[in-house]
């Protein structure tokens, strides 16, 4: 499995989610599957509902199910669930690897005033989660479209 993200749709999430610092901010990244990789097209950002948001997340509960149905609605897949670290750091927290319910990916978009970086991980069954690697595509270059179609990696 690997995922592919726009240029442009980074820099997007980063300053979004920059905007909120000094506190974690989270919601839903939209894409494509094929073939074991996993497009990036667009995200929404889900209030976070946590009662100490600097150093936790929890999706809104009412927002997360606008946004699923919006999903449905316009047959968009969600493909993954990010938050932010304001600490920096793309390593899950304790809470993080207790908290999720299943789902296809988990981004950390680790983030300073002055440097970000985004981790993607997907949770094994034993709740260890492995890193997913991330291609950051930029639309003038096109310089990973000689990627195979599907890797040798994916376990499918
Ligand atoms: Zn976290």
């Amino acid at each position: 499995m690997e995922v592919r993200l726009g240029a442009d749709l980074e820099k997007e999430l980063v300053h979004t989610l920059r905007n909120r610092l000094p506190y974690e901010a989270c919601g839903v990244i939209m894409g494509t599957v094929t073939s074991g990789i996993i497009e990036a097209s667009e995200f929404r950002l889900i209030r976070n509902a946590a009662g100490h948001p600097a150093a936790h997340f929890s999706f809104h509960p009412e927002e997360w199910i606008a946004v699923f149905f919006e999903a449905q609605k316009n047959q968009r897949e969600i493909v993954g669930f990010f938050h932010s670290h304001p600490s920096g750091t793309i390593v899950p927290s304790d809470s993080d690897l207790a908290g999720f319910v299943p789902w296809r990916t988990y981004w950390i978009i680790g983030l300073t005033e002055a440097d970000h970086e985004i981790g993607v991980f997907a949770r094994e069954s034993d709740n260890y989660w492995t890193p997913i690697p991330l291609w950051v595509v930029n639309d003038g270059l096109n310089t990973h479209t000689a990627l195979p179609a599907s890797s040798p990696a994916d376990p499918k």
